[in-house]
């Protein structure tokens, strides 16, 4: 939950008094021009972007600036970039343990054991023992979520997944996030991926110049949007 969060990167004022609620269980899509304040949004929920004003709660905790409290609750909070971010030098299997490892202290057997199940759920549990670069980007995104998952994250937050994969690897990726949503977890998706909204998402969030201009169904929004801004942005996508 974001209350009346503000942000600025010297000047310019990112994001403006931002109000979201997200249930547990919900699935929440941002869609919005370049430049509009998305990825901001995605990293100031998990601290990676400190914020000048407001409030975020996660599961009705305040997320504290800094020390142990954060790296608590930052452990509660998946993400999942556009580019996979996994460790190069180290095999897939051990980047999906070594967070369980480090910060919630499972040992090994367990870790690998639930790393292994996680691998089997996206498809790639026969890649576990390669490295990053000897797989697809289709596969090392999965990886990246299975690594996110094996957090154990209330939330799990997307920023465009899908939109540095070739085509024919954008289905796998979706596919899985879409499981995960019908499962019941907790997401923020940003995404241009309109049958994903469709799909899977409960809202559909349109962000502008740091600001939400309209908040509402994904039917509502792709069908009816309200807002001339919103219309001139499905103009162009669609
Ligand atoms: P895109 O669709 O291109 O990913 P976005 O909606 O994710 O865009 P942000 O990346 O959040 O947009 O950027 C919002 C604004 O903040 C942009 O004008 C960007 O140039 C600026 N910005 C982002 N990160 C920084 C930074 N670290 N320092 C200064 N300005 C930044
Ligand atoms: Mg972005």
């Amino acid at each position: 939950m974001l209350e009346n969060v503000n942000k600025h990167f010297g000047e310019l004022h990112v994001l403006k008094d931002i109000n979201l609620t997200i249930d547990q269980g919900e699935v929440v899509v941002i869609i919005g021009p370049s430049g509009g304040g998305k990825s901001t949004l995605c990293r100031s929920i998990n601290r990676l972007e400190p914020i000048d004003g407001g409030t975020i709660l996660i599961d009705g905790k305040k997320l504290p600036q800094e020390g142990r409290d954060l790296a608590r609750l930052r452990a509660d909070v998946g993400m999942v970039f556009q580019s996979f971010n996994l460790f190069a030098h180290k095999t897939i299997l051990e980047n999906v343990t070594l967070g369980p490892m480090k910060v919630r202290k499972v040992g090994k057997a367990e870790a690998e054991q639930t790393a292994m199940q996680l691998l089997e759920r996206v498809g790639i549990g026969t890649q576990a023992g390669k490295y990053p670069a000897q797989l697809s980007g289709g596969q090392q995104q999965r990886a990246a979520i299975a690594r996110a998952l094996a957090m154990k994250p209330k939330v799990m937050l997307f920023d465009e997944p899908t939109s540095a994969l070739d085509p024919e690897m954008v289905k796998e990726v979706l596919d899985v996030m879409t499981d995960l949503a019908h499962e019941g977890m907790t997401m923020i998706v940003v995404t241009h991926e309109m049958g994903f909204a469709r799909r899977a998402a409960q809202k559909v969030v349109f962000m502008a110049e740091g600001q939400i201009v309209e908040e509402s169904t994904p039917e509502e929004f792709f069908t009816n949007a309200r807002t001339d801004r919103a219309k001139d942005f499905l103009s162009k996508i669609l």
